[in-house]
């Protein structure tokens, strides 16, 4: 129950941030209706990757593969966290690479047609892009052997962090930010459709892989370039399995 109220108070702010420092100038509620209906498919998939994902066997087979065990008891409980979260994020960079390549592209390719970038909008994704992004960080929680209940400490950290990156807030820190965490306009350039800007900027959290495997880039100018492309209806319920 906390996590569903914070996650109320999360999206009440960036909402509101949203409306009163865009990034950019659009209407939320004429993207509303075509957002509302992808995102009530690709989220009842979510609800089932997550329970597959989650569920004793999977959990069970993984920690008896992966976990470090009792080698890492004398690490505090936090820090393990930090590690399996940047561990994870490191996971999730490659991963988010490898979509973009013409043999995984169909799974991200939902993701990638919003037009307008804004809270919400992050929400799309296909059932194959869900399992692939979820796993890196599934992987790297059972590798750092954390509790099963600090998982919905970690589903709120990402659901933020998903809302937080798609974001049309213009905040002062951005550039300043962007040195350390995906900021929105770091992700913002990510969408865009210009060849050279779409292999850019691939990360979830931390900004550093893509400054380390130079995959950064940051510039205002591109705030309002195109992004997206046009939603071909029947493509639709291929786009939403990811195949
Ligand atoms: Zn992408
Ligand atoms: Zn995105």
């Amino acid at each position: 129950m906390y996590q569903f109220i914070a996650i109320f108070i999360i999206v009440a702010l960036i909402h509101f941030y949203e409306s009163i420092s865009p990034l950019e100038k659009f209407k939320r509620i004429k993207n509303l209706k075509t957002d509302f209906i992808l995102i009530i498919f690709s989220s009842c998939l979510v609800l089932i990757i997550n329970n597959l994902l989650l569920s004793d066997i999977v959990l069970s087979t993984l920690n008896n593969f992966i976990s470090f065990r009792e080698k890492i008891n004398f690490i505090p409980l936090w820090i393990k966290f930090a590690l399996s979260l940047v561990v994870g994020d490191f996971g999730y960079y490659v991963f988010h690479r490898l979509m973009h390549k013409p043999y995984l592209w169909r799974a991200h390719q939902l993701h990638h047609s919003t037009k307008k970038i804004y809270w919400f909008s992050g929400l799309r994704t296909s059932l194959i892009n869900s399992l692939i992004v979820r796993l890196p960080y599934l992987i790297s929680f059972q590798m750092f052997n954390i509790p099963f209940e600090e998982f919905y400490i970690y589903g709120i950290i990402l659901v933020t962090v998903n809302f937080w990156v798609h974001s049309n807030i213009n905040t002062r820190f951005d550039k300043i930010l962007s040195f350390a965490i995906i900021t929105p306009r770091f992700h913002r350039i990510h969408h865009v459709n210009e060849k050279n800007l779409s292999g850019k900027n691939f990360g979830n959290i931390f900004s550093i892989w893509d400054f380390i495997f130079k995959t950064a880039e940051y510039n205002e100018k591109h705030d309002n370039l195109n992004k997206g492309e046009d939603l071909q209806w029947k493509k639709v319920p291929r786009q939403i399995i990811g195949i």
